[in-house]
């Protein structure tokens, strides 16, 4: 994967401004609080504002000759568009979630870049029958 300087960066910056969290325990707990928090903000969409709804039910397709056709029976079960303001805040508890992450990879000792080439190959390789 070619270098890219943004996540090389952001990864530097990341270990720059974490003082606090350098402990493992501190980084898995402070990860797990950012992920709750994107659910949070996502679910506060719906139930504070309501630009956004959430219908779902069982998905019904009919039968298929490829896993590639069955993309388009597939529904995200959200209906309506996000405002502006719901837009910004999912975006910000994301970043904030992609700092913790980071400080995990730091405290790890993994380098994001290497990490998102090495799934990117996965996924390249697996294509439609990664079935997650
Ligand atoms: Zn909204």
């Amino acid at each position: 994967m070619k270098d890219n300087p943004v996540v090389g960066d952001f990864q530097e910056t990341v270990s720059e401004v974490l003082i606090r969290h350098r402990s493992i325990l501190d980084c898995l707990s402070k990860y797990q609080e950012s992920t709750a928090r994107v659910n949070r903000s996502v679910i506060k969409t719906v139930t504070d504002c309501g630009c956004i709804s959430i219908i779902a039910n069982k998905k019904q397709y009919p039968p298929m000759d490829s896993l590639k056709d069955c993309a388009k029976y597939m529904d995200s079960h959200i209906k309506g568009k996000m405002c502006e303001h719901c837009r910004e805040v999912i975006a910000e508890e994301i970043g904030k979630h992609l700092f913790y992450l980071t400080a995990l990879c730091n405290t790890l000792d993994y380098k994001l870049e290497d990490l998102f080439e090495l799934e990117h190959n996965r996924i390249n390789t697996l294509g439609h029958f990664m079935l997650s």
